[in-house]
């Protein structure tokens, strides 16, 4: 019983999508029925008292019926859109039950190794080399999911993309000062160019320093041994540009056009000790898309990289 009267609250339905209230099939069948009511009635009446002449009450009804199928396009197209987010939905359990099935196979065999006779019986195995294979995975699986929030809740809008007015640079700075001790432990040299007189960009705060921390993760990342990243800013018309420089192992040609793809990594990348998920560039295409962002790069497979991305300094 409180199944059946649940359904007649379309508002609890449609709140239940996630959809706005002129996307939600439920609403718009309701606007329908109502409308096809009202309608019947008043030209019944409308009809009944004025209107002598056949044609016109021919053209009504053919007014009418144009109506009502727009408002069936609109349903069959929100359902069309539902369908497809159920698929993009199962299509994306799909690829995350398979990137985590990956690192908890190597922790279970890691631990079960750990538990094993042959392991307790033998002196000579380094016990340290499968606790750190059970900390990096652990910490793949925590970046993996850290990552998939941060989709879902961009997705949703549930992230602070309020766009202000900040000095880019000074963002650059707090970052930056977020990385020092990595930097520091990878040796890594760090020049920094930011001109006096510089716009503000016009974008959501907290979402650019997603942005960036990833950025400057991946050349750190990617750099590997002693090397240099240089890091500028620039105004060009009504825009402000970021420029990051690395040296390190650069992206193979054949790859270069999946990099924004989720769940992507280069085969050099993969090669190397760097624990990635992929998702970073993907989520950084996100939300530089959501604010009027543009991002390219180029890059040279051992050679380096050089990341770009613009962004209004105007609303
Ligand atoms: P990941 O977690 O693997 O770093 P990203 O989405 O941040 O994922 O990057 C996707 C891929 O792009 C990386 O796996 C790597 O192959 C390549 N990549 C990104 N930035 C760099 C860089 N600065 N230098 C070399 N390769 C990079």
């Amino acid at each position: 019983m409180a199944f059946c009267l649940s359904q007649f609250n379309i508002f609890a339905q449609c709140r239940k999508y996630n959809i706005p209230l002129w996307q939600c099939p439920q609403f718009l069948f309701a606007v329908m029925g109502l409308f096809i009511m009202v309608s019947s009635i008043v030209f019944y009446a409308i009809g009944e008292r004025y209107i002598a002449d056949p044609r016109m009450v021919a053209l009504v009804v053919i007014l009418v019926a144009m109506t009502l199928l727009v408002i069936a396009f609109v349903i069959s197209h929100s359902f069309e859109n539902l369908a497809e987010a159920n698929r993009m939905k199962t299509e994306f359990v799909n690829i995350v039950s398979h990137q985590l099935r990956a690192p908890l196979t190597n922790l279970r065999w890691a631990t079960q190794f750990l538990l094993s006779k042959e392991f307790q019986d033998s002196a000579e195995i380094e016990k340290s080399d499968y606790f750190d294979i059970i900390r990096e995975n652990g910490n793949r699986m925590e970046g993996l999911i850290d990552d998939l929030l941060t989709i879902t809740r961009l997705r949703e809008g549930k992230l602070d993309s309020k766009k202000t007015n900040f000095a880019l640079g000074e963002l650059i700075k707090e970052v930056l000062d977020e990385h020092k001790p990595f930097l520091e432990a990878s040796n890594i040299k760090l020049d920094l160019s930011l001109p006096e007189k510089l716009p503000k960009a016009f974008a959501s705060y907290p979402l650019i320093r997603i942005v960036l921390e990833n950025l400057i993760g991946n050349a750190i990342n990617y750099s590997r041994g002693e090397k240099k990243i240089d890091i500028g800013l620039k105004a060009r018309k009504d825009r402000i540009i970021f420029t990051i420089k690395d040296r390190g192992i650069g992206i193979p040609k054949e790859d270069k056009r999946y990099i924004f793809e989720k769940f992507f990594r280069a085969k050099n990348a993969v090669q190397t000790e760097v624990n990635g998920t992929g998702l970073g560039l993907f989520i950084v295409k996100l939300i530089l898309d959501g604010m009027n962002g543009k991002i390219w790069f180029t890059s040279t497979e051992g050679q380096g990289s050089v990341f770009n991305f613009s962004l209004p300094t105007k609303a």
